[in-house]
């Protein structure tokens, strides 16, 4: 029986299925221990530190107690220290993106993706460099400039080298104002060499998310192809890092095991990537299993309701304080507007999930990867961002500047992310407001953005900020940064 080890770099031992379920005993008996639930819920608060604010963060076993208690007034006291946790690191800023989905060719067996091998009705198409050329383009013309790369597994279809030729081809397209200043990238688990390649392409994170932490389940439900492989893809990260990459994306597939042992596994990888790596996960998901083609999401028994999703994405907030938290599409513009308050940092919006999707009139299913439930224009979801007290933000900044990994984290640490990160986002909205909004998004925003300069508190920033801010309104200079 493998001894649980978080600095192993063997999957079941920094992944460890005896933790796991001690954790889940542990927090099972503690779920009413209102003396342990304060002092956790106490231990996560933002205390103040200097000029800034600091957050130390849960443990996998701290942050499953949270979990496991049904205590009302406790969960919404850990709701509301999410929300102060969000807005003391990340403020009211949302960062915007759009997954663009390449390929649908694979050759896994995933039993929840209709991708899989053996689905003879979808409709299989892989985007030539022309063709991605159209869909940038499409995705430029709506305001986007960040998107996040998706491909199925094929090693003949969808080789590395055809992703490295396509991350050239997106950041090379200027069109107008437009241009994808980071791309993220959501491919099959892979070699170091191949990493390093994808860093050396100037890929912003890469993400992989892990289904299920569960071995067992994990077998069954890629029964077939290279993702067959629980320790290669729970030891990707791993790699990745190895290869030069210091921002990764982690996440679950919520709905394909009991999500409280997903929860344990997930904080588990992330205290492992800290112990390893010295740098834990930039970003957490939390995709939940969507109707697709040839799949039906009642045929797994582990669902879960709104209520819960919201729980365990603020526990997420608490036991993580410094990592992004993304929701895409997959949600309703319900859940994901209460999602925000909970700790959700970045949104995908007019997503197309259907590889070629972007060039369509209309939103095309033959090619889908999964049914999108928040169907509104990017104009539409920018404008409820600012009408419900959010800034969307385009900012690419920190990538570019090269501060990713721990330089990101000590940013996000120092109390500076008001004079840095706060006119980034206001600037790169301003592009989106002048270059693609209508006339009534241009309406909230631009009053928006004259109220949140005045947030800005080094009167030197504030100043360049307001002058770059008017550089844009009236002139074709773009991409300004702090
Ligand atoms: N092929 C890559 C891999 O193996 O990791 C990643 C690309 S895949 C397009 C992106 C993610 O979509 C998967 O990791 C999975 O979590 C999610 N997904 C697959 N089927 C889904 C479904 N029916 N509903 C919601 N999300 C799904």
């Amino acid at each position: 029986m493998a001894e649980y080890n978080v600095k192993s770099l063997k999957a079941e031992e920094f992944i460890n299925d005896g933790e796991i379920r001690a954790t889940l005993e542990y927090a099972e008996a503690n779920k009413n221990n209102i003396e342990l639930i304060d002092a956790i819920l106490e231990k996560a608060r933002p205390k103040k530190n200097g000029n800034g604010l600091e957050c130390k963060g849960l443990t996998h076993r701290e942050a499953s107690v949270l979990l496991a208690c049904e205590i009302p007034e406790k969960i919404e006291e850990m709701k509301k220290i999410a929300e102060e946790i969000k807005l003391a690191f990340y403020g009211n800023r949302i960062v915007m993106f759009a997954p663009l989905y390449l390929s649908n060719y694979c050759v896994n067996g995933c039993v929840y993706c209709p991708y899989h091998l053996k689905n003879k009705t979808i409709c299989r198409k892989k985007l030539s460099q022309e063709e991605i050329k159209a869909e940038v383009i499409a995705l430029q013309d709506m305001g986007h400039k960040r998107l996040a790369l998706e491909a199925g597994e094929d090693p003949v279809h969808n080789p590395i080298e055809y992703i490295l030729e396509s991350i050239k081809t997106i950041y090379s397209i200027k069109h107008k104002n437009g241009a994808i200043r980071r791309v993220n990238v959501n491919i099959a688990a892979t070699t170091v060499e191949n990493y390093r390649k994808l860093k050396e392409a100037g890929i912003g994170t890469y993400i992989l998310f892990q289904e299920t932490y569960h071995k067992e389940s994990y077998l069954q439900l890629h029964p077939t192809g290279p993702k067959h492989d629980y320790d290669y893809h729970t030891e990707a990260m791993d790699r990745a890092m190895e290869g030069g990459i210091d921002d990764v994306g982690l996440g679950v597939l919520f709905g394909l095991e009991l999500y409280k042992y997903e929860f344990a596994g997930l904080l588990m990888h992330a205290e492992h990537l800290e112990a390893v790596h010295g740098v834990g996960p930039h970003t957490i998901s939390v995709p939940r299993l969507k109707r697709a083609d040839d799949i039906d999401p009642d045929q797994f028994d582990n669902g879960i309701d709104d209520e819960t999703f919201k729980k365990i994405i603020a526990c997420i907030r608490l036991a993580v304080p410094y990592t992004g938290m993304i929701i895409s599409t997959r949600e309703s513009e319900k859940v994901r507007g209460e999602a925000l308050n909970m700790g959700i940092s970045q949104i995908s919006g007019a997503s197309r999930t259907s590889v070629g999707g972007y060039t369509e009139e209309e939103r095309p299913h033959d090619s889908e990867q999964f049914d999108v439930s928040d169907q509104r224009t990017l104009d539409e979801v920018v404008r409820w961002l600012m009408e419900t007290g959010h800034i969307p933000s385009f900012c690419t900044a920190c990538y570019r500047e090269g501060r990713t990994g721990d330089r990101f984290m000590s940013l996000c640490k120092s109390g500076q992310i008001l004079n840095c990160c706060h006119p980034n986002a206001l600037m790169t909205l301003t592009e989106y407001l002048v270059d693609y909004a209508t006339p009534e998004t241009q309406a909230v925003g631009f009053a928006l953005i004259e109220k949140e300069l005045e947030k800005i508190p080094g009167e030197k920033v504030k100043a360049i900020a307001k002058q770059n801010i008017e550089d844009i309104k009236n002139s074709n200079r773009r991409d300004f940064r702090f």
